[in-house]
């Protein structure tokens, strides 16, 4: 696949340990929401991200969590600072995937982040709502602490679009303050929903989260070609 060369507009922290990233590519870029972008720290040396922007938008979002400690994200977020504090272009290889959003379909939508993995469902949720799709489309986002739900306004305003969008933050550790869902969040998936056979499921987050959903979510009546996500390439 050929790189495209990106200048870096803008990093900002999104929380103490995620930042966001905006980039500028210098040629049209081809792919569909939902899928992610290979960053080239070295022609060898390739870290995956998913695309939180959507297509036909000026700029490719991403949201990289990088906590103390982390080489692999830190690694890219440092090339990429550098990048940006020098005015020099990076390469991305655009349009991986396979758990891009099925346009087509007309099922109804759970689409469950875990972390970081909100970008991806951020992209699809964006894509269905500038489609103008009439179903019901569920995002279920889990944190570990409220403050890591970087993006609830937006998401509350998406919400409100549409009287068939739902938006379900669940805390993982709540504080006493805490109104909404607690726990892990597929565990939340699986208290809604008595059977998730008619369901198109886009998952994203830590490899351990999208496993255990995949299991758990198949006891529950899901279809496994009804799943979709790219971590189950590494489990
Ligand atoms: C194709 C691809 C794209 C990627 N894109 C990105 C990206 O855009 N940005 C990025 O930073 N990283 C990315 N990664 C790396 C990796 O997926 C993330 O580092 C990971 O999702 C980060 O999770 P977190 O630490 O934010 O979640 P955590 O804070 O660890 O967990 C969030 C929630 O997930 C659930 N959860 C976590 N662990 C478990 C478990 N064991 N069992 C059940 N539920 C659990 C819980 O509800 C928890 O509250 C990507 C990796 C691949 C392969």
């Amino acid at each position: 696949m050929n790189a495209i060369s990106c200048q870096v507009i803008a990093i900002e922290a999104l929380t103490p340990v995620i930042s966001k990233v905006l980039l500028k590519p210098a040629q049209t870029t081809g792919f569909v929401a939902g899928q992610y972008l290979q960053l080239c720290l070295t022609a060898d040396d390739k870290r995956p991200f998913s695309i939180a922007s959507i297509p036909g938008q000026d700029y490719l979002e991403l949201h990289i969590g990088a906590p103390a400690g982390d080489n692999w994200s830190s690694a890219a977020l440092l090339h990429l600072q550098q990048a940006f504090n020098q005015g020099a272009a990076v390469q991305v290889e655009v349009g991986l995937g396979h758990a891009g959003w099925r346009e087509h379909s007309e099922r109804p939508v759970i689409l469950l982040a875990g972390g970081t993995g909100f970008s991806y469902v951020h992209s699809i949720a964006m894509a269905l709502a500038a489609a103008k799709q009439d179903k019901p489309v569920f995002l279920y986002w889990g944190v570990r602490q409220e403050e890591a739900l970087y993006y609830q306004t937006e998401l509350q305003q998406w919400a409100a679009s549409n009287a068939k969008y739902s938006f379900i933050p669940v805390v993982q550790e709540p504080n006493a303050a805490w109104q909404g869902r607690s726990g892990l969040v597929h565990e939340a998936i699986l208290q809604d929903f008595v059977s998730l056979e008619a369901y198109d499921i886009y998952i994203a987050g830590p490899f351990a989260m999208a496993g255990v959903a995949r299991e758990a979510f198949t006891e529950q009546g899901a279809h496994r070609e009804q799943m979709f996500a790219d971590a189950f390439a590494y489990i």
